[in-house]
C-alpha cells in the first residue's frame, strides 16, 4: 500500500486559530482512494522546521503532502523550504508570472511585487495548476520521494488534490485492498444504530465505524479481503436492511441536499416557520446553489405574539397552551405554507434552554409539516438534553434542524414520521 504523510503548515494551526480541516479532508479523501495516511504532522511557519519535517516524513513514507505556506507573504516559506531541501535555487516561471499579472489586471488591482513570489518555483519542480486561485501547487522530487505542496486555502487545496494529485496517487497505489462506503442516517441515536447493525461486525473482513453528529450518525463500512468490492456490497446491503429508512443518503450527500433534490423532483417548494432554531433551517435550505427553486422563504417567529401576527396561529390556543405545543407547530406550518405561497410548510417550536418555557422542560420540541391538500404531520423527537449552557443550546438547535429536515424528507417520500429504528415519541397525522 502506498504510504503518505501529511504536513500541514501554519502558526495559526499551532495556536488553534484555524482548525485543521485540511488534514481531516485529506485523510478522508486519501483513504477512500486506497492511499494509507500513516502520520499527520503540524508545523509552524519556520524554514528549518519545515525542511526537517519534510525530511523526517520522507524517511518513513513514500510521499508527502503539505498544505499552506505557498502564498505571497514573507511568512509563506514552504517553497523556500522545498528548494533548500532539494538543494536547488528558486527560479521564476514565466508562464506563472504571466497568469498572475492577468489575474490581478482582471480584478482591477495593482500587482504587489511580493505577489510575484507565487511565480517562483524550486528549479526542476513540476507546477500543479491551481484553477481555483493564485498560488499554484508544486511537486518536488526529494531524496526519499515526491513532495506535493498545496496551498492552505481549503477550496484551492481541494481543487488541486481532486484534479491532479489524487488521480496520480491512486494510480500509484494500484487497486485498493479495501473498499469503503459511508451511509448517512438521521434521527436515530448512535447506540441504537450500533445495536441494530451489530451482526454485520461479525462478517469476516468487515469493520464498521460510527461517526456521530447531533442527531445524525454516519456509518462507515470497510471491507478487506480477496474481493473487497463484493464484500462491501454484501455488507452494505445488510446494513441498509437493518437500518431501513433511517438511511437517507451515502457519501457526501447531506440532508439539505436530499431535501432539495426530493423537492426539485416534485417541482415543489417549502417555506419555513422557525422559533427555537432562529433561521437555522432556512440557512440549511439555502446552502445549495439553486435552492431558490425549492425554498420559498421563512419566518422567524421567536416572540409568541409573532406566531399569531405573522403566521396566523390561533391566539386563544397560544394563550391556553403556550407556544410549545403540537397544535401550535401545526398551525405555524400551515401559516408558513399559505402565507408564503409554498407547497409545503415546515415549522418548529420548542424549548432550547437553558430555562424551561411555559412549564415545558428543555428539549421539548415539536416539528410539523403542512403538505399540499391540507395534509399535516407533527412529531415530537426525543432529544437527549446534553449538559447545560450555551453549548447544549447549540446542540439542541442543531438536532432540531436535523429532525425537521428529516421529517420533511419522510413526508416527501411517503414514509412514517418515525424512523424504523427510531426514537420519535409522537406522531400524529391529520387531514381536513
Ligand atoms: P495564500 O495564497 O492564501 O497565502 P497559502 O498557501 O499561503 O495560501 P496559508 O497562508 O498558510 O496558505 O493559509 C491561507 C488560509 O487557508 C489560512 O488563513 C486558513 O484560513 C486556511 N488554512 C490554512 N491551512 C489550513 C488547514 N490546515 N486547515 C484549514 N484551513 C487552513
Amino acid at each position: 500500500m502506498l504510504r503518505v504523510e501529511l504536513l500541514t503548515v501554519g502558526d495559526e494551526l499551532l495556536l488553534g486559530d484555524t482548525i485543521n480541516g485540511n488534514a481531516a479532508w485529506l485523510g478522508q479523501r486519501l483513504a477512500e482512494r486506497g492511499v494509507e495516511v500513516t502520520r499527520s504532522v503540524v508545523v509552524g511557519d519556520g524554514l528549518d522546521e519545515i525542511i526537517q519535517a519534510v525530511r523526517d516524513a520522507l524517511g518513513r513514507a513514500d510521499a508527502v503532502i503539505t498544505t499552506g505556506g505557498l502564498g505571497p507573504t514573507s511568512d509563506d516559506l514552504t517553497r523556500d523550504a522545498l528548494a533548500k531541501a532539494a538543494g536547488v535555487p528558486l527560479v521564476r516561471e514565466g508562464a506563472l508570472e504571466h497568469r498572475l499579472r492577468e489575474r490581478v489586471a482582471a480584478s482591477g488591482a495593482e500587482l504587489q511585487p511580493m505577489a510575484l513570489r507565487m511565480a517562483d518555483v524550486p528549479e526542476g519542480a513540476r507546477v500543479l495548476a491551481n484553477s481555483a486561485g493564485s498560488a499554484p501547487g508544486l511537486r518536488v522530487e526529494l531524496p526519499g520521494g515526491p513532495v506535493y505542496a498545496l496551498p492552505g486555502v481549503p477550496y484551492e487545496m481541494r481543487t488541486i488534490m481532486d484534479e491532479i494529485v489524487l488521480p496520480e496517487l491512486a494510480e500509484r497505489a494500484g487497486l485498493p485492498a479495501v473498499a469503503r462506503r459511508t451511509l448517512r442516517t438521521a434521527g436515530v441515536w448512535e447506540s441504537v444504530v450500533a445495536a441494530r447493525v451489530a451482526e454485520v461486525e461479525e462478517m469476516p473482513g468487515v469493520t464498521l465505524a460510527y461517526l456521530p453528529d447531533p442527531s445524525e450518525v454516519r456509518v462507515r463500512i470497510t471491507a478487506a479481503g480477496e474481493d473487497p468490492a463484493a464484500l462491501l456490497a454484501e455488507a452494505e446491503g445488510r446494513v441498509r436492511e437493518l437500518l431501513g429508512d433511517a438511511v437517507y443518503a451515502e457519501g457526501d450527500e447531506s440532508l439539505d441536499r436530499v431535501v432539495h433534490r426530493l423537492l426539485a423532483e416534485r417541482s415543489a417548494t417549502v417555506a419555513t416557520a422557525e422559533s427555537l432554531t432562529g433561521g437555522l433551517i432556512g440557512a440549511e435550505l439555502t446552502r445549495m446553489p439553486g435552492s431558490s427553486a425549492t425554498y420559498a422563504g421563512g419566518v422567524v417567529a421567536y416572540a409568541t405574539v409573532l406566531k399569531e401576527r405573522l403566521l396566523g396561529v390561533d391566539g386563544s390556543l397560544l394563550a391556553a397552551e403556550g407556544a410549545v405545543h403540537p397544535d401550535v407547530a401545526l398551525q405555524m406550518a400551515g401559516g408558513a405554507r399559505d402565507r408564503l405561497g409554498a407547497d409545503y410548510g415546515l415549522a418548529v417550536t420548542g424549548v432550547a434552554g437553558p430555562e424551561p418555557q411555559d412549564d415545558q422542560p428543555v428539549g421539548t420540541v415539536y416539528i410539523a409539516v403542512a403538505g399540499p391538500g391540507n395534509a399535516f404531520r407533527v412529531t415530537r423527537p426525543r432529544l437527549p438534553v446534553p449538559g447545560s449552557g450555551a453549548e447544549s443550546r447549540a446542540v439542541l438547535r442543531r438536532m432540531t434542524v436535523v429532525h425537521a429536515l428529516d421529517l420533511l424528507r419522510r413526508v416527501l417520500i411517503g414514509l412514517d414520521a418515525e424512523p424504523a429504528a427510531g426514537d420519535a415519541q409522537k406522531d400524529r397525522e391529520e387531514s381536513g
